[in-house]
This record gives C-alpha cells, structure tokens and sequence, in this order.
C-alpha cells in the first residue's frame, strides 16, 4: 500500500514515497529554485536493493511541471505505476488555525479554509496549495490528506496560547499562540515512548527541533502544552535567519529611528536576523568551524542560539514540574554534539547531564531510501535524571502515517 507525501514549497517540491505494508522509503526525492533559470532535481530510490540517486538540472518553470517531473521519474524507475495506484497523498500544510486539529480529507471545502487562513501564513499556505491542486488535477480519484504543522499544537492550554495583548485582538483576529513543527515533535515524541517501552500518556517530553528553523516543545501525556514558535514561525528560539524572541520595543524604535518600513522589518527578522544576522552565516557547520578558528562572532552567535536553548528547556522543566526525557531533532539536534553539549551545560542540578563520549558518537542517519526504524541514540551520563535522546525526525512518515489513519481508520 503506497502513499505519497509532498510538501509544497514555494520555489522548492520535497515528495517521498513509502510502501506502508512493507514500511519502506520507496523513493525520496526534491525539486529546488522552482521558476528560476536553473532547477535542481534530484530523487534516491531503491532498485533490486540498492540505493540509487538522480539528479537532473533543467529548468522546471512552475509547481505543475515539478509535479510532472516527480511523476515521470517515479514511473521511470519503476517506483509507481502511476498516481492511480496510490492508497493516498499526504500533503504537509504549515498552517491550520484553530479550525485544524486533526488531519483533514482534502476536498474544495477544506482547500478553501486554508486558503482562508493564508494571512496568517502567507508564504507557506499559498505554495502547499499550489501542490495541493496540481495533485488534485493530476490524482483526482486518490484520496488526499492535508496535515497541519499546527495541529499537534491545538492542544495548548488558554494560558500558554494567549497574548498579554487585548483580548479582541484573539478574537477578531485570530492573535495568538499556534505553533509550529507539530508534525516533528509529535513524531519523535512516539518513537522517544517506543524506544523506552513507555506509554506515550506517562512521560514528561521536552522536544527540540533545531534546524534551520528551531522550536522547543513541552510535551505532557502525549499532548503539546507549550511550543516555543508562535502565531508565527518568528517567536521563541534562535534560528538560521530568524531572530526568535526580541522585544517588540525594538521594532518601533528601529521604525522611528532608521524609517524602515514593515515590509523592511519583516525582511530583516526573518531573513536577516538570527544566527546570519549576528556572524553572517547561517549553516551551522560552517559557525562551528569558525568559531572552531577562532572567529569571535561565530562563538557569539554559537553561544547566543544554545543559551536560548538553555533557558526554553529550563521554562518547559518548570511548565512540566520536571521531565523525564529531552529529544534532539533537526539537522542541528540530531548532527551537532556541540551544541547538545553547550545547550545542556551546568544543568546537572536540575537534572540533566550528557556524557560526553556518547554525545560525541551520536550522529542520525536519517532521510535515505529504505528503512523506516530510527536509530535512536541515548546520550545521557549516569548522573542525568532525564533521558536524553538523538532521535532522526521523518515528518513525511509522520504525514504517511496519518494519511493512512485518516483514509483507513479502522485499518
Ligand atoms: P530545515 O529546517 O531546513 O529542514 P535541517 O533540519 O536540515 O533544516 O537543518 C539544517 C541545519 O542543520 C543547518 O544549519 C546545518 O548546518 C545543520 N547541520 C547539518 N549537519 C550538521 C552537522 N554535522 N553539524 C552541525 N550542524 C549541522
């Protein structure tokens, strides 16, 4: 039984095939720059066992022909007899408001409810839809699924997701707290529960996703109470060019002193700002080796992201009266032994310590055509009253996996 996730960017096409009866990645693949002079297009399969990539660089002008590109190469390589031969198609959608707690059966109902929610993300909503109606056009008779990265979030009590701001603004407008990556920690959540023989409703969970976007969130009983991102992606921890939390003064005195304008500002806090804007360099690996060499701003910006870090896992400790395990996920959380080590520093007395030779081994390998088990690495010393985990996210088996809840509940 196969299904199908896409995640529709807006210059970007990220799908993954797995076979659900088998548990295998049948395929995994990407279509970059989207509409600009050159595309990159690029898919691993398995064939006879082996793993193979394709790349391809031919201009691929719009979401349509990155669609049919994807198609083609799956047929090709003997992945898929076609979309027809699909249990289903998971789409990953970023923002479901207050209406999605749940995945939803994609129908025109439901395409125009997140159409309905696109100011509250404007860049993201419009590009999954796009995937999301050329999906529909080309597999009208598979069912489609959209999962919200807000959904696991809806969970949030009224205290944890309310603004000090007047309150019609909440109900007016629809300001307030949603969350992100719910898709992410709630995956790694289950794999954290399964790995330590735990019910999912009896552990105290801290999870960090820390890619190129980061968020941190504070899981009790297998429901997100608190999330570190807020109405939108911008709030909480420090990401790749994002600023996380700041004062708010700070935009009205850059708007009166530098006579920026909001389309200025909203550029420079979320393209500009976090770890680029403090050293200008926003990959990670790249930090660490100068800060490695000696470079002060990169050990600025190196200790600027892990401290934050720091302070939201000690918040969630508090929000949770103590936890029993923290995950690290994303390509900064499941590859970096340094900043797992620096966000965990001096932590001993309320509970957690690495130990430093298995920290230091710990590196995932996720994302390749194939299995689906994650290698789960614990990194925690003997002195540690959390576990500490390195878990590999797989939002797209995530999504696979409630595609197919949804579409087969009894199944
Ligand atoms: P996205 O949020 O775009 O999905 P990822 O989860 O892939 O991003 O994470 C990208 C980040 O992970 C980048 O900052 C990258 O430098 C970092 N990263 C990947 N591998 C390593 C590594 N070995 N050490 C440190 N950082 C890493």
């Amino acid at each position: 039984m196969k299904i199908l996730v896409l995640n529709s960017g807006s210059s970007s096409l990220k799908f993954q095939l797995f076979d659900m009866t088998t548990m295998h990645t049948l395929a995994t693949g990407l279509v970059e720059q989207i509409g600009e002079s050159q595309s990159v297009t690029r898919m691993k399969f398995l064939k006879n066992n082996t793993a193979h990539t394709i790349t391809a660089d031919q201009p691929v002008h719009d979401h349509r022909q990155a669609i049919t590109t994807m198609i083609t190469l799956l047929k090709e390589n003997r992945c898929l007899s076609g979309l027809k031969s699909l249990a289903g198609i998971g789409h990953r959608v970023v923002h479901g408001g207050e209406r999605f707690q749940q995945p939803a059966l994609i129908n025109e109902h439901v395409s125009k409810i997140i159409e309905d929610l696109t100011p509250l993300a404007p860049l993201h909503n419009p590009a999954n839809l796009m995937g999301i109606r050329v999906a529909r056009e080309k597999a009208p008779l598979v069912p489609q699924v959209a999962v919200f990265d807000t959904a696991f979030h809806q969970t949030l009590p009224a205290h944890a997701y309310t603004y000090g701001l007047p309150y019609e603004l909440y109900e007016k407008n629809r300001v307030r707290r949603y969350g992100f990556h719910g898709t992410s920690h709630y995956y790694v959540a289950k794999q954290a529960a399964l790995h330590l023989g735990k019910n999912i409703d009896e552990l105290k969970i801290i999870s960090l996703h820390l890619g190129n976007g980061a968020s941190c969130t504070a899981i009790l009983n297998g429901r997100s109470i608190d999330t570190s991102m807020g109405m939108t992606p911008l709030e909480g921890l420090v990401m790749g060019t994002r600023c996380g939390d700041i004062d708010a003064g700070i935009l009205f005195y850059l708007a009166r002193e530098t006579g920026r304008s909001m389309q200025e500002l909203d550029d420079l806090l979320n393209k500009e700002s976090g770890l680029k804007g403090i050293c200008g360099e926003n990959d990670m690996r790249t930090i660490i080796k100068q800060a490695g060499a000696g470079d002060g701003r990169a050990e600025l910006a190196l200790s600027v992201f892990c401290y934050r870090i720091k302070k939201y896992i000690g918040s969630y400790l508090a929000a949770l009266n103590g936890a029993d395990v923290l995950i690290f996920t994303g390509g900064i959380g499941e590859n970096s032994p340094l900043v797992r080590a620096r966000s965990c520093q001096d932590m001993e007395n309320i509970g957690i310590a690495i130990d430093s030779a298995k920290n230091r081994s710990a590196s995932a390998g996720s994302g390749s055509a194939g299995t689906l088990s994650p290698q789960i690495m614990e990194i925690q010393s003997k002195a540690s009253s959390m576990k500490i985990l390195v878990i590999p996210t797989n939002e797209e088996l995530e999504i696979a996996t409630q595609t197919l809840q949804h579409i087969q509940p009894d199944g």
